[in-house]
This record gives structure tokens, C-alpha cells and sequence, in this order.
């Protein structure tokens, strides 16, 4: 698809609802840049968890902020795999960041005031030159609210965790669905309701609840939003 004009689309929503997979395929379809902004946001968990300032369960937050100057995130284009790949302190992370003790983690370390700070900046810079795909949580409200195309997915918590558990079990990791659900609903509840850039839906962005929707019928929806917006007529 060609567009009359760079643009940039922001794709936030709840966990799990399919935002990283339309996002990519959008990027694909474009020949944009495609950046997950919660893959970010696990690599610092990753970082807290390896340095051990989670202990009994409780983030030690002083002790992140401490040492966030040392923590560097990056992403390297795949071209064998195809896919990005996220890079923390230049060691391959893309597998660690999905595990579930990432994951359990993820939205505390999210609240901190000074890592969005960190990592929006980082995020700002990434798309000054537009042509980009970004999801998250906040990209529509904060980090480009100044966004070309805004979408707010979200799905039914149980069909989200139905997803995700047959995505972690076809690669072979060994989850429950139960942690699966309760995971999907603890992480809505704690990045809706921080005080930091809460998840919420944008005042423009358009709400898409894909519960009943395919990949690909998402898909058809939102490249239609885009074509029908900044489509130079050519068909997609
Ligand atoms: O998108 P994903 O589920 O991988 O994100 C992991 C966690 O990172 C989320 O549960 C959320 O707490 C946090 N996040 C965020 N802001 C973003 C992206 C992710 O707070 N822009």
C-alpha cells in the first residue's frame, strides 16, 4: 500500500490483544519501522530480575532507578528470522523478556516514573523521522499524541488468555492457562489504573475489540482505516 504522506500509527490497548502482530504486519505492508514499546519495558524488568532487585516478590524501585543509567535497550533487524530482535546490553533478549516471570513483573516496573521517562524519550526519538508502527500502552495518549492513526484494540481477558496460552505452549514453554488469565487481568488493572500514563483509550483513536475477529479480519480493518485515510487510491 502507498500513502499520499510519512505517517505515524499508534496501536495501544490491553495485554495480549494482538497489538504486536497487527503492528508488524502494518510495518510489513508499508516498508515502515515497526516498534514494540512493551518489549522495552520487559528488557528493564529483565535487568531488575537478573540484578536481583525483585526479592520475595517486591520490586526494590529505588534500587532500578539507581541504576537505570546502565540499563540500554535497543533493537536489531533479523534478517534470517525476519523480526526485530531486542538487544539488552547488546545480549540477545527477545526470548527471556515473553517468560512468564518477565511478564509477572512488567507492569510494576512500568509504573516508575523515571523508566517511561527513559524509555519514551528513547521511543520519540525512534520515530522523529516518522514511517513508523508503535504499540503500547501509551503511544496515541503520550508518546506521539500527536499520532497520524490511533487505534485502541482490545478482546474479551478470557479470549486474550486463550491466545496467549497457545502461543507460549506452541513454543514449547510449560504454562498454565489459570496464571495465563490471571496475569492478563492483574497487568489491565495495574497499567489502567497507575498514575503514570495510565493505559487509556486516546479521545481520537478508534476502538477495534477483535474478540470475534481474526489476525487477518483485524488486519483488514485497520489497513482499511489507514487506506481509506491516506491511501493514494492504489489498491492494498
Ligand atoms: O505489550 P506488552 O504486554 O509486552 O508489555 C509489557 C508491559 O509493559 C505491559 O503490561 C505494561 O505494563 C508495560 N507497557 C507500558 N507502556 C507501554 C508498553 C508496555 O506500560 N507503552
Amino acid at each position: 500500500m502507498q500513502l499520499k504522506k510519512d505517517i505515524i500509527i499508534a496501536i495501544d490497548g490491553h495485554a495480549s490483544c494482538g497489538k504486536s502482530t497487527l503492528a508488524k504486519k502494518i510495518a510489513k505492508e508499508l516498508c515502515y519501522s515497526y516498534i514494540d514499546t512493551g518489549a522495552m519495558y520487559r528488557a528493564a524488568t529483565l535487568y531488575a530480575l537478573d540484578n536481583n532487585f525483585v526479592k520475595n516478590n517486591i520490586l526494590d524501585k529505588n534500587l532500578l532507578v539507581q541504576n537505570l543509567d546502565k540499563i540500554n535497550i535497543s533493537f536489531k533487524y533479523d534478517t534470517e528470522l525476519e523480526k526485530s530482535i531486542t538487544i539488552l546490553n547488546n545480549k540477545n533478549v527477545e526470548e527471556e523478556i515473553r517468560s512468564m516471570r518477565v511478564s509477572e513483573q512488567a507492569s510494576p516496573v512500568a509504573t516508575i516514573a523515571q523508566v517511561r521517562e527513559k524509555l519514551v524519550d528513547l521511543q520519540q526519538k525512534m520515530g522523529a523521522n516518522k514511517k513508523i508502527t508503535m504499540d503500547g500502552r501509551d503511544i496515541g495518549t503520550v508518546v506521539f499524541p500527536q499520532a497520524d492513526i490511533k487505534i485502541f484494540l482490545t478482546a474479551s481477558a478470557d479470549v486474550r488468555a486463550k491466545r496467549r496460552y497457545k502461543e507460549l505452549t506452541e513454543k514449547g514453554q510449560n504454562v498454565d492457562y489459570n496464571d495465563i488469565f490471571n496475569n492478563v487481568v492483574t497487568r489491565d488493572k495495574i497499567d489502567s489504573t497507575r498514575e503514570e500514563s495510565p493505559l487509556k483509550q486516546a479521545q481520537d483513536a478508534i476502538l477495534i475489540d477483535n474478540s470475534n475477529l481474526s489476525v487477518d479480519e483485524t488486519y483488514i480493518v485497520v489497513a482499511s482505516i489507514i487506506a481509506q485515510r491516506f491511501g493514494n487510491g492504489v489498491k492494498f
